[in-house]
């Protein structure tokens, strides 16, 4: 490779470039990855907004700086909005991320040697539950339930014998690869027998619960629930822990275990566009879920139907936004998903349970919730199936399906279920042409 020697003003451009170029190609795009969404114009207007700028620590009305006056009330509404839309008592909403939450969870709740039950990465698990990742820094020991790999769910008996044997500190429940509700209510007794705290990790499914449309943790007992805000709750990249408060002393730890634990600013902006998020789900986030579990039920249907193996279609291959497919047959994940993305359609390679090369999955993840927050239907999920069969089972040119693609996603490029319902998605402010 030669070198390119080229100035500040001209890298700055390529960035602004490569920027709209990404945006061009989503726009023209199939999104399928099961922890994305798009959102509301109005979220999108307080995100770029001079908050991003601003510093706050600590709570509303009690900060260590000045400058936070408008900040307080949004963040005020926020939490709740928050508190409203999961019925519960305690909300917290300034943890960054998905994982950051988990870690300000995992300071509240652990020290390190501590034991804690989890779902396996190869069964859904998420990196931070691991070893290897968030629960590894805090030093915490991991144990995971057995998996019924026939109905992609936490094996019941199975997990109350490793519970009742490791009596954890905490047992952990949700997964990234999350199809059906978690068998809680079946596990109950055995979570006060062995004094276990228990913490549900919602990431992907906090939209579903906040529509009503997924089982809801906190009602089914769970003392902690944690997730991101921009999976199925179509909200700014950003986190968020909610609690019923069911032990003592769970408000101040979890308070702290966020701030001064593991932020300290926390991205006013991403707040902001967070309080528009769950104010556009009172208002819409029950229809949303609806549409969002019919399309993944009525995808699966549709692969199926032209020679997918689609898991779990004996309980109508899913109760959520996911749907997975083995693809074994076609090359496993990687090959397919990589073909795919040359036709447009944007999906991710899965580990499948029995999967014995954590390098060469052998399935592909497929997520519905962006398709019915563009508007799409379950009639339409009959195009997008064909379009992936026609890639991956009929072997066509990718390149040739991409027009076919591009053509089918004309009709879809606006945002539903929030206020200005029907803008674009995907259009940014811009100035005109270079930097000058
Ligand atoms: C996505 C995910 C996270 C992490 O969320 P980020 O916001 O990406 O940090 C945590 N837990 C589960 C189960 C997830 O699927």
């Amino acid at each position: 490779m030669h070198e390119i020697v080229a100035s500040a003003k001209q890298l700055a451009q390529s960035v602004r470039e490569l920027t709209r170029k990404h945006n061009s190609w989503f726009k023209e795009s199939i999104p399928l990855i099961a922890s994305e969404n798009v959102m509301s114009p109005v979220a999108r207007e307080v995100l770029n907004s001079d908050l991003n700028n601003r510093y706050a620590e600590g709570l509303p009305f009690k900060r260590y700086y000045q400058g936070n006056i408008y900040v307080d009330e949004i963040e005020t509404i926020c939490e709740n909005l928050a508190k409203e839309v999961f019925s519960c008592k305690f909300a917290d909403v300034r943890s960054i991320s998905g994982t950051v939450s988990n870690m300000a969870v995992l300071m509240a709740l652990t020290k390190p040697r501590d034991k804690m039950t989890t779902v396996a990465l190869s069964d859904g698990g998420h990196i931070s539950h691991a070893k290897i990742g968030a629960t590894g820094v805090r030093g915490v020991r991991t144990f995971n339930y057995p998996f019924d790999e026939k109905n992609m769910n936490i094996d019941v008996e199975g997990a109350k014998r490793l519970i009742r044997e490791v009596k954890p500190k905490v047992a952990l429940f949700g997964q990234s690869v999350f199809l059906f509700p978690t068998p809680l209510k079946e596990l109950n007794g055995v979570f006060e027998e062995v004094g276990c705290t228990t913490w549900y990790d919602a990431a992907h499914v906090l939209g579903l619960v906040a529509g009503k449309r997924f089982q809801d943790p906190l009602k089914e007992g769970v003392d902690v629930v944690s997730g991101s805000t921009h999976k199925t709750l179509p909200g700014p990249q950003h986190g968020m822990i909610i609690s019923d408060l069911s032990k003592d002393g769970l408000e101040t730890s979890l308070r702290r275990g966020v701030f001064p634990g593991v932020t300290s600013n926390h991205h006013l902006h991403s707040v902001a566009a967070l309080a528009v998020t769950l104010a556009e789900t009172k208002e819409f986030g029950e229809a949303y879920a609806d549409q969002t579990i019919k399309d993944a039920k009525a995808l699966g249907g549709a692969l199926h139907e032209r020679g997918f193996n689609v898991l779990c279609e004996h309980l109508g291959f899913t109760a959520s936004h996911t749907i997975v497919v083995d693809v074994e047959e076609y090359g496993g994940g990687a090959k397919v998903a990589k073909a795919l993305e040359k036709a447009n359609i944007i999906l991710n390679k899965n580990l499948l349970p029995w999967d014995s090369d954590p390098v060469r999955p052998s399935g592909i993840r497929i997520g519905a919730q962006e398709l019915a927050r563009l508007g799409m239907k379950e009639n339409h999920m009959a195009d997008v199936s064909e379009l992936i069969a026609r890639v991956v089972v009929k072997g066509e040119p990718p390149e040739k399906v991409r027009e076919d693609v591009i053509e089918f996603k004309r009709q879809f490029t606006k945002v539903h279920y929030c206020f200005y319902e029907g803008e674009e998605a995907y259009d940014y402010p811009a100035y005109d042409g270079d930097i000058v």
